[in-house]
């Protein structure tokens, strides 16, 4: 059953809409800070959050 109440595991992640809004923040931040950044459907949200694990 579906708790309402429970935080989903990406609620510190930041959260984009689109994958193309994520993106643009992932390439944005590898210019700025040489961090690469990889762009994921969030299977709990269904949103897109970034993430620098490459290996998940
Ligand atoms: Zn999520």
């Amino acid at each position: 059953m579906m708790n309402e109440a429970e935080p989903l595991p990406c609620a510190d992640k930041l959260v984009f809409d689109t994958a193309k809004e994520a993106q643009a923040v992932a390439t944005s931040s590898e210019y700025r800070y040489g961090s690469k950044l990889k762009v994921y459907k969030c299977r709990y949200c269904s949103l897109y959050h970034l993430s620098s694990n490459f290996d998940d």
